[in-house]
């Protein structure tokens, strides 16, 4: 008898054991599906033999274009959406403390459950921690929020967790409104761009495991809660290949911001030795091209500052009059100033940003052979035809930037980030 309770026990631990270890290792839960998100035989239409940038304007190269096969590679890249588990347990999340990305990948497999969700794997960052957008609803309809981009941003993903933790439980709740929601949208979210940058910049440098990597090598001159770059000493922000993405025209003065190399300074961002080199970068380049199409809105949240930014001079009225609409749809409930076309900086040095990448998409601007950055046949583009009518902007919260949980939390409540992002949701272009 004794015997046979010591080998249930042993079998008992070692299922145990099997089990704790299934439930943490997601990268084998992943099925490939087999969808292309651009059928090769179409990739032509996204890339272009022609540059504006030949003409005379004097111009100065901080980066190198984008690798094009590297391009190519991406726009013919698989789905990679996540199996899911067993049945969705209501999550009661307050912010009450700081998670590690882990615990965030245990909220997301959990959402994952829900009938309601797809989980998409994009990518990998430098440190190999998976990137993940999560899908809610069922409807044609989409809108794509992302976050996070800049490393130490952490109140970006902890709204955009909420808020799909909140619209999960109210649709397993069979919350009539929110069913009508899904039913006619999807929203598509990246809660964190950055997650290598998320874990260090709150848990530091522990948390790191290449041991070459730039921050790795300088942790002891980065200041962990105001970094923003990736592992790899890039601002992302600035890495996307458009048009006038890692270079300035020679005629103005760069910005300020603006640096050749990596830095451990604050506020010196690095677009990197070429754009599109990050994995990071790469992930979110897959994201735009297979969502854009069916999107009316495209919502990058920041986290300082409370404006929201919107317009780009050198684009459509359409586009800028849909992206005004957008920003005053946040003034209305947060009071965030909105600032327009006219506070964007065009050939300063500080293109390159997710935005411009996603707003240089969907005026068809197409990937130039000899620049290795976004092009279009004219310089500014006259025509009203956007690819897809969207609205793009950027949404700084917080007042002054901080990790801080209960100003977060006090934010998501008092400014109704939550009301905001069903009303962008249900925003018709
Ligand atoms: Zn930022």
């Amino acid at each position: 008898m004794k015997k046979i309770i010591i080998v249930s026990l042993i079998v008992c631990i070692i299922l145990f054991i099997f089990y704790k270890n299934d439930d943490k290792n997601y990268n084998t839960n992943e099925t490939i599906v087999t969808n292309n998100i651009i059928e090769p035989s179409e990739i032509n239409q996204y890339l272009t033999e022609s540059s504006e940038l030949n003409s005379n304007t004097k111009i100065e190269y901080i980066s190198k274009g984008m690798n094009i096969d590297k391009f190519k590679e991406i726009l013919t890249k698989k789905e990679k959406y996540v199996n899911k588990g067993t049945t969705y347990t209501h999550i009661n999340y307050k912010f009450e403390k700081h998670l590690h990305y882990e615990e965030l990948e245990n909220i997301y497999n959990n959402l994952n459950n829900s009938k309601a969700v797809k989980l998409e794997v994009i990518g990998q960052s430098y440190d190999k921690r998976n990137i993940y957008s999560i899908e809610i609803g069922y409807g044609e309809d989409e809108i794509m929020f992302e976050g996070n981009i800049h490393a130490s941003e952490i109140a970006p993903t902890l709204f955009l967790t909420k808020y799909a933790i909140d619209i999960v439980n109210e649709y397993e709740n069979n919350n009539k409104e929110i069913n009508e929601l899904l039913k006619n949208h999807k929203i598509i979210i990246v809660p964190t761009v950055n997650p290598d940058g998320y874990e260090y910049s709150l848990f530091g440098k522990k948390t790191i495991n290449d041991n070459e990597s730039f921050v790795y090598k300088n942790d002891l001159n980065i200041e962990q809660d105001y970094y923003k770059a990736n592992l790899n000493g890039i601002d992302l922000n600035r890495n996307f290949p458009t048009q006038t993405g890692g270079l300035y025209f020679a005629d103005y003065e760069p910005s300020f911001t603006l640096v050749t190399e990596k830095s451990t300074e604050r506020l010196e961002y690095f677009p990197g030795y070429s754009l599109g080199s990050e994995p990071e970068t790469q992930a979110l380049i897959y994201w735009m091209y297979k969502h854009y199409k069916n999107s009316h809105a495209y919502i990058s949240v920041h986290s300082a500052g409370q404006v929201i930014y919107n317009g780009k001079p050198s684009l459509s009225d359409e586009f800028n009059r849909l992206s005004s609409e957008c920003a005053s749809i946040v003034n209305k409930h947060t009071n965030y100033e909105i600032l327009g076309k006219d506070f964007e900086d065009e050939g300063y040095g500080n293109d390159g940003t997710s935005t411009d990448m996603i707003s240089e998409i969907i005026h068809g601007y197409k990937m130039s052979y000899i620049t290795g950055r976004l092009s279009t046949t004219y310089y500014k583009p006259t025509s009203n035809t956007l690819k897809s009518k969207m609205c793009i902007i950027t949404i700084e919260t917080l007042e002054n930037y901080t990790q801080d949980l209960k100003v977060i939390k006090t934010e998501y409540n008092n400014k109704n980030l939550n009301s905001v992002f069903t009303e962008l949701t249900q925003f018709k272009a």
